[in-house]
């Protein structure tokens, strides 16, 4: 692994050095249950490398970039959700309330969702 982050604890359960309940995993990516499920389904995908969120990728990185995408569609077929439909979704930035910098993306299934996803959290930028 070229690039691990000490005090980032996706970092740490991507080394196995944490636990987590994993539902995959290759030489690229692994994928676990979110501690705090939004949804019967909610599976986090991240690479085994750090990289703090999308903006900090680079073209150096589109393999990466594929295998969160690839095994998107892994975890929702061992998850059952590949029919009934699943969304992906990576946190960036503040407005979008990312908590952990260490790029991730949610893949959320398991009941109908609404659009757009600002319930009971929108910010209008401009207004108190
Ligand atoms: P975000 O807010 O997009 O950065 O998402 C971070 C997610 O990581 C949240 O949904 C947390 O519940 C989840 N999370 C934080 N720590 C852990 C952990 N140790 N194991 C599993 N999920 C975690
Ligand atoms: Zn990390």
């Amino acid at each position: 692994m070229s690039r691990y982050d000490p005090d980032c604890i996706f970092c740490k359960i991507a080394a196995g050095h944490i636990p987590a309940k994993l539902v995959y995993k290759n030489e690229h990516v692994v994928a676990f249950h979110d501690v705090n499920p939004v949804a019967p389904t909610h599976v986090l995908i991240i690479p085994l490398e750090h990289i703090p969120s999308l903006s900090h990728l680079s073209p150096d990185d589109a393999g990466i970039a594929a295998d969160i995408l690839l095994a998107a569609r892994i975890v929702a077929e061992k998850t059952g959700v590949l029919d009934s439909g699943y969304r992906l979704v990576f946190n960036n930035g503040p407005d979008s309330l990312q908590s952990v910098g260490h790029i991730h993306a949610h893949l959320i299934g398991g009941k109908t969702m609404g659009w757009p996803p600002f319930a009971g959290r929108e910010v209008v930028h401009g207004q108190d």
